[in-house]
């Protein structure tokens, strides 16, 4: 009986991330339409409470723990994922895109001479086989993968299944693996403060900045300095996901005054990111078409702009208040306090 290998590492505290488990729904689901055994390995400093909360998961658990393998680090990921991935003879690996599995888990598939998807959107079987999904050209083309090679090593995104649950009593088989040879050591981590971090993908509401913010306002003036804090201000209240147009963020290239915080990482629509919230609120953006493209995903679609014939008006959102952004967004930050 061939043998779905589901890998996980644990986070600091020794936990599994949400990615982690949605990873896992999506190997039990493989492992099931295949008819294969499922096998779980978990890497970490210590693996034996992130094992119980998915011990329900009915598969066969191996770990490779200790102060080695608590930080990301390619060599000693590596060799910990190739021991548990030789140990269960695994046909099909497939674990979450998270960064630190993103870098070794292709050094894997070379290692055990198999191939390596990565960034999958979904997991299928398809006449008994695996099929992977990915998407293309920006989630405009979903493409379908089959492979006849083995092992084949499968990394799926996160938000694209279920987060399992089921804890229990997990029998982890411990393997030894010897990285004693490894010259890379972990010093520490250098992390921007959550405040700095301006793109999350996992909030709840996507807020879109436009270049109106940098433009000259009724009093003749711009107020750069007042849109920087007033955004800022509800970005840290509300811990939404920043975006922008493609005008404001390509200000910095042409000399006028910028919003410091925004980066091209930032940029919305066609030549930028299609973000997954379930609210967006677009403000000082006009809505036109390059930029729209972008919010497919969102569900719900707020825009605040002083031109009620802008693009938002077209169809393109739910709600458009027709004012100025710099008042409005001021008053709800002093609702939110
Ligand atoms: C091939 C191609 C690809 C592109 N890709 C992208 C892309 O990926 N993403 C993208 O964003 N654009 C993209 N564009 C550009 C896009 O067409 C628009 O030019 C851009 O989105 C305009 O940005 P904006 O709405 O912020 O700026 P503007 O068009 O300058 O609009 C500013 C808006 O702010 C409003 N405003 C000003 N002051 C206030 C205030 N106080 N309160 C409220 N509202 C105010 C104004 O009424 C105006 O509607 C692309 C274009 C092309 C040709």
């Amino acid at each position: 009986m061939s043998t779905v290998l589901y890998l996980a590492h644990t986070e600091c505290d020794g936990t599994l991330h949400k990615s982690a488990l949605e990873a896992l729904t999506a190997a039990k689901a493989l492992a099931e339409g295949m008819g294969a055994e499922l096998a779980a390995g978990v890497i970490g400093s210590e693996v034996s409470a992130a094992a119980d909360s998915i011990a329900g998961c009915g598969a066969k658990f191996y770990g490779v723990s200790g102060p080695d393998f608590s930080d990301a680090r390619y060599a000693s990921d590596l060799a910990a994922a190739e021991a548990i991935a030789k140990a269960c003879d695994a046909e099909i690996v497939v674990a979450s895109a998270t960064s630190r599995f993103s870098r070794a888990l292709p050094g894997l598939a070379i290692r055990l001479g198999g191939r390596v998807d990565t960034h999958l959107s979904g997991l299928e079987v398809l006449d008994g086989k695996p099929v992977a999904k990915r998407w293309f050209y920006r989630q405009r083309m979903e493409g379908t993968l089959i492979r006849e090679e083995r092992p084949w090593v499968l990394t799926l995104d996160s938000g694209c299944a279920d987060g399992f649950v089921g804890a229990g009593s997990a029998d982890v088989e411990s393997l030894a693996v010897d990285v004693s040879g490894v010259r890379t050591r972990v010093t520490g981590m250098e992390c921007p403060s959550e405040d700095e971090q301006t793109i999350r993908p996992d909030a709840e509401l996507l807020f879109v900045t436009g270049a109106g913010w940098t433009k000259k306002q009724a009093d003749g003036s711009v107020h750069v300095d007042v849109a920087e804090e007033v955004i800022l201000n509800f970005l840290n209240t509300t811990k939404c996901s920043l975006g922008s147009s493609k005008s404001l963020v390509d200000i910095s290239g042409e000399g006028g005054s910028i919003i410091s915080f925004l980066t091209h990482m930032h940029q919305v629509g066609q030549t930028g990111s299609s973000p997954r919230h379930a609210k967006g609120l677009s403000s000082c953006c006009h809505g036109e078409e390059p930029h729209v493209v972008g919010w497919r995903f969102i569900n719900e679609r707020r825009a605040i702009n002083t031109d009620a014939g802008c693009g938002w008006a077209q169809g393109k959102c739910d709600v458009l208040y027709v004012g100025d952004a710099f008042e409005i967004m001021k008053k709800v930050n002093e609702f939110l306090g």
